[in-house]
Protein backbone atom coordinates (compact mmCIF):
# COMPACT_ATOMS: atom_id res chain seq x y z
CA UNK A 1 0.00 0.00 0.00
CA UNK A 2 1.20 3.66 -0.78
CA UNK A 3 1.86 5.84 1.86
CA UNK A 4 -1.02 8.06 1.20
CA UNK A 5 -3.35 5.22 1.14
CA UNK A 6 -1.87 3.97 4.11
CA UNK A 7 -2.33 7.26 5.86
CA UNK A 8 -5.57 7.49 4.69
CA UNK A 9 -6.75 4.37 5.55
CA UNK A 10 -5.54 5.38 9.63
CA UNK A 11 -7.21 8.14 9.20
CA UNK A 12 -10.66 7.03 8.57
CA UNK A 13 -10.32 5.14 12.07
CA UNK A 14 -9.93 8.31 13.99
CA UNK A 15 -11.45 11.11 11.91
CA UNK A 16 -15.36 10.82 10.08
CA UNK A 17 -13.87 9.91 6.40
CA UNK A 18 -10.48 10.48 7.03
CA UNK A 19 -10.66 14.22 6.68
CA UNK A 20 -11.50 17.43 8.23
CA UNK A 21 -13.12 19.37 5.73
CA UNK A 22 -15.56 16.53 3.22
CA UNK A 23 -14.34 17.52 -0.52
CA UNK A 24 -10.66 16.55 0.72
CA UNK A 25 -11.87 12.80 1.03
CA UNK A 26 -11.89 13.58 -3.25
CA UNK A 27 -15.44 11.37 -2.72
CA UNK A 28 -16.19 13.21 -5.78
CA UNK A 29 -13.41 11.96 -7.98
CA UNK A 30 -12.52 8.76 -6.54
CA UNK A 31 -9.21 7.25 -5.11
CA UNK A 32 -6.80 8.12 -2.60
CA UNK A 33 -6.65 12.44 -1.16
CA UNK A 34 -2.75 12.90 -1.30
CA UNK A 35 -1.18 13.68 2.73
CA UNK A 36 0.74 17.00 2.12
CA UNK A 37 4.10 17.59 3.42
CA UNK A 38 5.23 20.75 3.18
CA UNK A 39 4.94 23.86 0.19
CA UNK A 40 6.80 26.06 -1.45
CA UNK A 41 5.61 29.16 -4.30
CA UNK A 42 3.42 27.40 -6.86
CA UNK A 43 4.28 23.84 -5.49
CA UNK A 44 3.45 21.54 -2.59
CA UNK A 45 4.69 18.14 -1.99
CA UNK A 46 3.06 14.97 -0.55
CA UNK A 47 4.12 12.59 1.85
CA UNK A 48 5.52 10.69 -0.82
CA UNK A 49 8.00 13.23 -2.29
CA UNK A 50 5.64 13.83 -5.26
CA UNK A 51 5.28 17.38 -6.34
CA UNK A 52 2.74 18.87 -7.84
CA UNK A 53 1.96 22.49 -9.03
CA UNK A 54 -1.16 23.83 -6.75
CA UNK A 55 -4.05 24.96 -8.23
CA UNK A 56 -6.20 24.82 -5.30
CA UNK A 57 -4.29 26.62 -2.77
CA UNK A 58 -5.67 25.96 0.14
CA UNK A 59 -9.04 26.93 -1.61
CA UNK A 60 -8.25 30.40 -2.12
CA UNK A 61 -6.37 32.04 0.41
CA UNK A 62 -2.75 31.33 -1.08
CA UNK A 63 -2.29 34.15 -3.34
CA UNK A 64 0.93 34.41 -2.80
CA UNK A 65 1.50 30.66 -3.04
CA UNK A 66 2.95 28.67 0.05
CA UNK A 67 5.11 29.77 2.72
CA UNK A 68 5.63 32.89 1.47
CA UNK A 69 9.01 34.47 3.47
CA UNK A 70 7.08 37.07 4.36
CA UNK A 71 4.17 36.15 5.31
CA UNK A 72 5.90 33.20 7.48
CA UNK A 73 8.30 36.11 9.33
CA UNK A 74 5.35 38.00 10.02
CA UNK A 75 4.01 35.00 11.68
CA UNK A 76 6.68 33.74 13.45
CA UNK A 77 7.62 37.58 14.89
CA UNK A 78 3.94 37.53 16.07
CA UNK A 79 4.29 33.96 17.73
CA UNK A 80 7.42 35.41 19.91
CA UNK A 81 5.50 37.95 20.84
CA UNK A 82 2.65 35.77 22.24
CA UNK A 83 -0.50 33.20 20.82
CA UNK A 84 -3.28 34.89 21.74
CA UNK A 85 -4.44 37.56 24.52
CA UNK A 86 -8.38 37.59 24.60
CA UNK A 87 -7.75 41.65 24.36
CA UNK A 88 -7.16 43.87 21.77
CA UNK A 89 -4.17 44.46 20.03
CA UNK A 90 -2.74 47.17 17.75
CA UNK A 91 -2.17 44.84 14.60
CA UNK A 92 -6.34 44.31 14.76
CA UNK A 93 -6.75 47.83 14.26
CA UNK A 94 -4.19 48.10 11.73
CA UNK A 95 -6.13 45.51 9.46
CA UNK A 96 -9.60 46.49 10.30
CA UNK A 97 -8.88 50.06 9.10
CA UNK A 98 -6.78 48.30 6.06
CA UNK A 99 -10.20 46.36 5.01
CA UNK A 100 -12.09 50.00 5.57
CA UNK A 101 -9.77 51.81 2.82
CA UNK A 102 -9.23 49.02 0.41
CA UNK A 103 -12.87 48.37 0.32
CA UNK A 104 -14.93 51.67 0.83
CA UNK A 105 -18.36 49.72 1.48
CA UNK A 106 -16.63 48.92 4.61
CA UNK A 107 -17.28 51.45 7.48
CA UNK A 108 -16.38 49.23 10.67
CA UNK A 109 -14.94 45.89 10.56
CA UNK A 110 -15.34 43.30 12.68
CA UNK A 111 -12.93 40.42 12.76
CA UNK A 112 -13.60 36.62 13.29
CA UNK A 113 -12.05 32.97 12.73
CA UNK A 114 -13.65 31.40 9.38
CA UNK A 115 -16.10 32.39 6.44
CA UNK A 116 -18.55 30.44 8.38
CA UNK A 117 -18.67 32.66 11.65
CA UNK A 118 -18.58 35.65 9.33
CA UNK A 119 -21.53 35.05 7.05
CA UNK A 120 -23.37 33.41 10.32
CA UNK A 121 -22.94 36.70 12.10
CA UNK A 122 -23.46 38.86 8.67
CA UNK A 123 -27.14 37.65 8.73
CA UNK A 124 -27.76 37.82 12.25
CA UNK A 125 -26.86 41.60 12.20
CA UNK A 126 -29.17 41.95 9.39
CA UNK A 127 -31.95 40.35 11.26
CA UNK A 128 -31.41 42.32 14.26
CA UNK A 129 -31.14 45.28 12.34
CA UNK A 130 -34.00 45.07 10.49
CA UNK A 131 -36.30 43.46 12.66
CA UNK A 132 -37.24 40.81 9.91
CA UNK A 133 -36.58 36.91 9.76
CA UNK A 134 -36.75 36.13 6.15
CA UNK A 135 -33.24 35.59 4.71
CA UNK A 136 -32.73 35.08 0.43
CA UNK A 137 -29.44 32.75 -0.89
CA UNK A 138 -29.35 31.87 -4.08
CA UNK A 139 -29.04 28.09 -5.51
CA UNK A 140 -25.19 27.00 -5.60
CA UNK A 141 -23.81 29.66 -3.66
CA UNK A 142 -22.52 28.75 -0.81
CA UNK A 143 -21.78 30.57 2.45
CA UNK A 144 -20.48 28.57 4.74
CA UNK A 145 -22.31 25.84 6.80
CA UNK A 146 -24.49 27.34 9.19
CA UNK A 147 -28.00 26.32 9.63
CA UNK A 148 -29.79 29.17 7.89
CA UNK A 149 -27.14 28.34 5.21
CA UNK A 150 -27.63 24.70 4.58
CA UNK A 151 -30.94 25.18 2.48
CA UNK A 152 -32.23 23.84 -0.89
CA UNK A 153 -34.94 25.09 -2.73
CA UNK A 154 -38.59 23.87 -1.75
CA UNK A 155 -40.80 22.46 -3.92
CA UNK A 156 -41.89 25.85 -6.16
CA UNK A 157 -39.66 28.60 -7.11
CA UNK A 158 -41.34 30.67 -4.02
CA UNK A 159 -41.83 28.44 -1.95
CA UNK A 160 -39.52 28.37 1.66
CA UNK A 161 -36.69 26.32 1.68
CA UNK A 162 -36.01 22.98 3.39
CA UNK A 163 -33.32 21.69 5.17
CA UNK A 164 -29.91 20.44 2.75
CA UNK A 165 -28.25 18.84 5.52
CA UNK A 166 -29.23 16.47 8.47
CA UNK A 167 -29.67 18.03 11.88
CA UNK A 168 -30.70 21.82 10.43
CA UNK A 169 -34.50 21.90 11.42
CA UNK A 170 -37.53 22.68 8.57
CA UNK A 171 -38.51 25.36 11.27
CA UNK A 172 -34.98 27.40 10.49
CA UNK A 173 -34.64 26.08 6.70
CA UNK A 174 -38.01 27.83 6.00
CA UNK A 175 -36.74 31.53 6.77
CA UNK A 176 -34.44 30.98 3.62
CA UNK A 177 -36.04 31.68 0.27
CA UNK A 178 -33.63 29.71 -2.42
CA UNK A 179 -33.93 32.02 -5.84
CA UNK A 180 -32.25 31.00 -8.92
CA UNK A 181 -28.64 32.73 -9.42
CA UNK A 182 -28.70 35.29 -12.58
CA UNK A 183 -32.37 35.48 -12.30
CA UNK A 184 -33.62 38.74 -11.41
CA UNK A 185 -37.27 37.83 -11.76
CA UNK A 186 -37.28 35.76 -9.42
CA UNK A 187 -35.93 38.22 -6.86
CA UNK A 188 -38.39 40.84 -7.58
CA UNK A 189 -41.21 37.80 -7.35
CA UNK A 190 -40.02 36.96 -4.22
CA UNK A 191 -40.20 40.55 -3.06
CA UNK A 192 -43.33 40.94 -4.53
CA UNK A 193 -44.77 38.00 -2.56
CA UNK A 194 -43.34 38.74 0.84
CA UNK A 195 -43.29 42.46 1.23
CA UNK A 196 -41.62 43.54 4.80
CA UNK A 197 -40.61 40.45 5.63
CA UNK A 198 -37.25 40.04 4.02
CA UNK A 199 -34.31 40.84 6.12
CA UNK A 200 -31.31 39.89 3.83
CA UNK A 201 -30.33 38.63 0.35
CA UNK A 202 -26.99 37.43 0.63
CA UNK A 203 -25.02 36.39 -2.63
CA UNK A 204 -21.71 35.26 -3.62
CA UNK A 205 -21.07 38.28 -6.59
CA UNK A 206 -19.22 35.79 -8.50
CA UNK A 207 -20.21 32.31 -7.73
CA UNK A 208 -17.16 30.07 -6.92
CA UNK A 209 -19.13 27.37 -4.91
CA UNK A 210 -20.46 25.78 -8.00
CA UNK A 211 -17.47 25.83 -10.24
CA UNK A 212 -17.03 29.74 -11.18
CA UNK A 213 -20.19 31.48 -12.14
CA UNK A 214 -20.36 34.74 -13.73
CA UNK A 215 -22.59 37.00 -12.44
CA UNK A 216 -24.92 38.98 -15.06
CA UNK A 217 -24.68 42.69 -14.39
CA UNK A 218 -28.44 42.95 -14.31
CA UNK A 219 -28.24 40.51 -11.61
CA UNK A 220 -26.07 42.12 -9.03
CA UNK A 221 -27.89 45.29 -10.40
CA UNK A 222 -31.34 44.22 -9.06
CA UNK A 223 -30.27 42.43 -5.98
CA UNK A 224 -28.99 46.13 -5.28
CA UNK A 225 -31.95 47.82 -6.58
CA UNK A 226 -34.71 45.83 -4.72
CA UNK A 227 -32.84 45.30 -1.53
CA UNK A 228 -32.56 49.08 -0.98
CA UNK A 229 -36.45 49.69 -2.54
CA UNK A 230 -37.80 46.97 0.17
CA UNK A 231 -35.89 47.79 3.03
CA UNK A 232 -33.64 44.88 3.18
CA UNK A 233 -29.75 44.51 4.14
CA UNK A 234 -27.69 43.63 0.72
CA UNK A 235 -24.67 41.06 2.02
CA UNK A 236 -21.98 40.44 -0.96
CA UNK A 237 -20.38 37.61 0.54
CA UNK A 238 -16.73 38.07 -0.60
CA UNK A 239 -15.04 35.07 0.92
CA UNK A 240 -13.76 33.38 -1.94
CA UNK A 241 -13.99 36.62 -4.23
CA UNK A 242 -12.36 39.30 -1.62
CA UNK A 243 -8.90 40.04 -2.86
CA UNK A 244 -9.13 37.65 -5.28
CA UNK A 245 -10.72 39.26 -8.12
CA UNK A 246 -9.03 42.34 -7.66
CA UNK A 247 -7.82 44.57 -4.82
CA UNK A 248 -11.44 46.45 -4.49
CA UNK A 249 -12.78 42.92 -4.64
CA UNK A 250 -16.03 41.95 -6.83
CA UNK A 251 -17.90 44.71 -5.38
CA UNK A 252 -15.24 47.22 -6.87
CA UNK A 253 -15.12 45.62 -10.25
CA UNK A 254 -19.35 45.89 -10.58
CA UNK A 255 -18.82 49.27 -9.11
CA UNK A 256 -22.14 48.05 -6.74
CA UNK A 257 -21.88 49.08 -2.89
CA UNK A 258 -23.31 46.51 -0.89
CA UNK A 259 -24.57 47.27 3.25
CA UNK A 260 -22.63 44.14 4.42
CA UNK A 261 -19.87 42.14 3.10
CA UNK A 262 -17.69 39.56 4.59
CA UNK A 263 -14.14 38.44 3.56
CA UNK A 264 -12.09 35.17 4.56
CA UNK A 265 -9.82 33.19 2.51
CA UNK A 266 -7.07 35.59 1.42
CA UNK A 267 -7.58 38.08 4.14
CA UNK A 268 -5.68 35.75 6.72
CA UNK A 269 -3.13 34.49 3.98
CA UNK A 270 -3.83 30.87 5.12
CA UNK A 271 -3.94 31.58 8.82
CA UNK A 272 -7.72 31.27 10.51
CA UNK A 273 -9.06 34.64 9.79
CA UNK A 274 -12.27 36.06 8.48
CA UNK A 275 -14.09 39.33 8.69
CA UNK A 276 -17.48 40.84 8.18
CA UNK A 277 -18.29 45.11 7.92
CA UNK A 278 -19.95 47.48 6.26
CA UNK A 279 -22.49 50.33 6.96
CA UNK A 280 -22.00 51.95 10.44
CA UNK A 281 -25.80 52.23 11.20
CA UNK A 282 -25.69 48.85 10.67
CA UNK A 283 -22.58 47.60 12.45
CA UNK A 284 -23.26 49.23 15.14
CA UNK A 285 -26.02 47.46 16.27
CA UNK A 286 -23.78 44.01 17.45
CA UNK A 287 -22.69 44.36 20.85
CA UNK A 288 -21.13 45.70 22.88
CA UNK A 289 -22.43 49.04 20.97
CA UNK A 290 -25.74 47.13 20.09
CA UNK A 291 -28.56 43.96 20.86
CA UNK A 292 -27.14 41.80 18.14
CA UNK A 293 -24.87 39.36 20.34
CA UNK A 294 -21.68 38.40 18.19
CA UNK A 295 -18.12 37.03 19.95
CA UNK A 296 -14.74 35.06 19.27
CA UNK A 297 -12.31 33.82 22.13
CA UNK A 298 -9.61 34.01 19.34
CA UNK A 299 -11.47 36.67 17.14
CA UNK A 300 -8.64 38.97 15.75
CA UNK A 301 -5.87 36.28 16.90
CA UNK A 302 -2.05 38.14 16.79
CA UNK A 303 -1.01 35.48 14.43
CA UNK A 304 -3.35 35.64 12.26
CA UNK A 305 -3.85 39.15 11.99
CA UNK A 306 -0.06 39.58 11.25
CA UNK A 307 -0.84 37.00 7.96
CA UNK A 308 -3.24 38.63 6.75
CA UNK A 309 -1.70 42.39 7.43
CA UNK A 310 1.56 40.92 5.71
CA UNK A 311 -0.73 39.17 2.48
CA UNK A 312 -2.54 42.74 2.11
CA UNK A 313 0.87 44.26 2.40
CA UNK A 314 1.75 42.08 -0.78
CA UNK A 315 -1.25 42.32 -3.06
CA UNK A 316 -1.28 46.29 -3.26
CA UNK A 317 2.14 45.84 -5.25
CA UNK A 318 1.98 47.82 -8.67
CA UNK A 319 0.50 45.45 -11.08
CA UNK A 320 -0.03 42.47 -8.58
CA UNK A 321 -3.65 42.08 -9.91
CA UNK A 322 -2.53 42.71 -13.64
CA UNK A 323 0.14 39.95 -13.62
CA UNK A 324 -2.47 37.52 -11.12
CA UNK A 325 -4.78 37.91 -14.08
CA UNK A 326 -2.93 37.27 -16.93
CA UNK A 327 -1.79 33.99 -15.25
CA UNK A 328 -5.34 32.87 -14.87
CA UNK A 329 -6.52 34.35 -18.42
CA UNK A 330 -3.09 31.81 -20.32
CA UNK A 331 -4.21 28.97 -18.30
CA UNK A 332 -8.14 29.31 -19.50
CA UNK A 333 -6.95 30.23 -23.16
CA UNK A 334 -4.27 27.52 -23.29
CA UNK A 335 -6.76 25.05 -22.16
CA UNK A 336 -9.11 25.88 -24.23
CA UNK A 337 -6.84 25.69 -27.13
CA UNK A 338 -5.43 22.24 -26.75
CA UNK A 339 -9.27 21.23 -25.87
CA UNK A 340 -10.07 22.27 -29.38
CA UNK A 341 -7.59 20.86 -31.04
CA UNK A 342 -8.84 17.72 -30.26
CA UNK A 343 -12.04 18.51 -30.33
CA UNK A 344 -13.17 17.94 -27.02
CA UNK A 345 -16.21 19.62 -25.70
CA UNK A 346 -14.60 22.18 -22.96
CA UNK A 347 -14.64 25.70 -21.65
CA UNK A 348 -12.92 27.63 -19.21
CA UNK A 349 -12.82 31.26 -17.86
CA UNK A 350 -11.27 33.19 -15.41
CA UNK A 351 -12.19 36.60 -13.39
CA UNK A 352 -8.72 37.40 -11.16
CA UNK A 353 -6.68 34.75 -9.93
CA UNK A 354 -9.71 32.33 -9.88
CA UNK A 355 -11.04 30.45 -13.01
CA UNK A 356 -13.48 27.79 -13.65
CA UNK A 357 -13.05 24.82 -15.95
CA UNK A 358 -15.90 23.10 -17.85
CA UNK A 359 -16.47 19.96 -19.86
CA UNK A 360 -18.94 21.54 -21.03
CA UNK A 361 -18.92 23.45 -24.62
CA UNK A 362 -19.56 26.72 -22.94
CA UNK A 363 -19.66 27.93 -19.33
CA UNK A 364 -22.37 27.83 -17.50
CA UNK A 365 -24.72 30.71 -16.25
CA UNK A 366 -26.72 28.85 -13.49
CA UNK A 367 -26.54 25.85 -11.00
CA UNK A 368 -28.56 23.92 -13.24
CA UNK A 369 -26.02 24.42 -16.24
CA UNK A 370 -23.52 23.42 -14.15
CA UNK A 371 -24.98 20.60 -13.23
CA UNK A 372 -25.23 19.56 -16.98
CA UNK A 373 -21.84 19.32 -17.05
CA UNK A 374 -20.02 16.09 -17.96
CA UNK A 375 -18.64 15.48 -14.52
CA UNK A 376 -17.24 11.76 -15.11
CA UNK A 377 -15.11 13.59 -18.09
CA UNK A 378 -13.69 16.07 -15.45
CA UNK A 379 -12.71 13.34 -13.44
CA UNK A 380 -10.79 11.90 -16.01
CA UNK A 381 -8.88 14.85 -16.62
CA UNK A 382 -8.21 15.43 -12.76
CA UNK A 383 -6.43 12.19 -12.63
CA UNK A 384 -4.31 12.69 -15.62
CA UNK A 385 -3.58 15.86 -14.66
CA UNK A 386 -2.66 14.75 -10.85
CA UNK A 387 -0.48 11.85 -12.08
CA UNK A 388 1.28 14.22 -14.59
CA UNK A 389 1.73 16.32 -11.35
CA UNK A 390 -0.87 18.87 -11.29
CA UNK A 391 -3.12 19.28 -8.10
CA UNK A 392 -6.66 20.63 -9.33
CA UNK A 393 -9.55 20.81 -7.09
CA UNK A 394 -10.98 17.35 -6.62
CA UNK A 395 -14.62 18.60 -8.11
CA UNK A 396 -16.33 19.74 -11.07
CA UNK A 397 -18.17 21.83 -8.99
CA UNK A 398 -15.49 23.70 -7.90
CA UNK A 399 -13.50 26.96 -8.47
CA UNK A 400 -9.60 26.85 -9.12
CA UNK A 401 -7.12 29.40 -8.18
CA UNK A 402 -3.57 30.33 -9.34
CA UNK A 403 -0.96 32.52 -6.95
CA UNK A 404 1.56 35.68 -7.83
CA UNK A 405 3.63 32.67 -7.73
CA UNK A 406 2.41 30.52 -10.58
CA UNK A 407 4.95 31.98 -13.84
CA UNK A 408 4.28 31.61 -16.89
CA UNK A 409 6.57 28.42 -17.57
CA UNK A 410 4.00 26.81 -14.90
CA UNK A 411 1.15 27.49 -16.69
CA UNK A 412 2.22 26.40 -19.87
CA UNK A 413 3.81 23.33 -18.19
CA UNK A 414 -0.06 22.72 -17.00
CA UNK A 415 -1.43 23.07 -20.53
CA UNK A 416 1.07 20.83 -22.03
CA UNK A 417 0.00 18.10 -19.49
CA UNK A 418 -3.63 18.65 -20.30
CA UNK A 419 -2.97 18.70 -24.05
CA UNK A 420 -1.90 14.94 -23.46
CA UNK A 421 -4.81 14.49 -21.95
CA UNK A 422 -7.33 15.92 -24.73
CA UNK A 423 -4.86 14.13 -27.41
CA UNK A 424 -6.31 10.66 -25.71
CA UNK A 425 -9.79 12.43 -25.08
C1 LIG B 1 -15.20 29.34 1.78
C2 LIG B 1 -16.45 30.14 1.78
C3 LIG B 1 -17.21 30.34 2.95
C4 LIG B 1 -16.91 29.61 4.22
O1 LIG B 1 -15.68 29.94 4.76
P1 LIG B 1 -15.01 28.93 5.84
O2 LIG B 1 -13.79 29.68 6.26
O3 LIG B 1 -14.74 27.66 5.10
O4 LIG B 1 -15.99 28.75 6.93
C5 LIG B 1 -18.27 31.20 2.90
N1 LIG B 1 -18.60 31.85 1.76
C6 LIG B 1 -17.91 31.68 0.62
C7 LIG B 1 -18.31 32.43 -0.60
C8 LIG B 1 -16.82 30.81 0.58
O5 LIG B 1 -16.17 30.61 -0.57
Amino acid sequence: MSLNASLFAKAQRFIPGGVNSPVRAFRSVGGVPRFFAKGTGARFQDVEGREYLDYVGSWGPLILGHAHPEVVAAVQEAAERGLSFGAPTEAEIELAELLCRLVPSLEMARLVSSGTEATMSAIRLARGYSGRDLLVKFEGCYHGHSDSLLVKAGSGLLTFGNPSSGGVPADIARHTLVLPYNDPEALTDAFARHPDAIAAVIVEPVAGNMNLIMPRPEFLAACRELTARHGATLIFDEVMTGFRVGLGSAQGLYGITPDLSTFGKVIGGGMPLAAFGGKREIMEKISPLGPVYQAGTLSGNPLAVAAGLATLRLVQADGFYETLSARARRLCEGLCQAAEKHNAPFSAQSIGGMFGLYFAPTPPASFAEVMASDAAAFNRFFHAMLEAGHYFAPSAFEAGFVSAAHSEADINATIEAAEQFFAAF
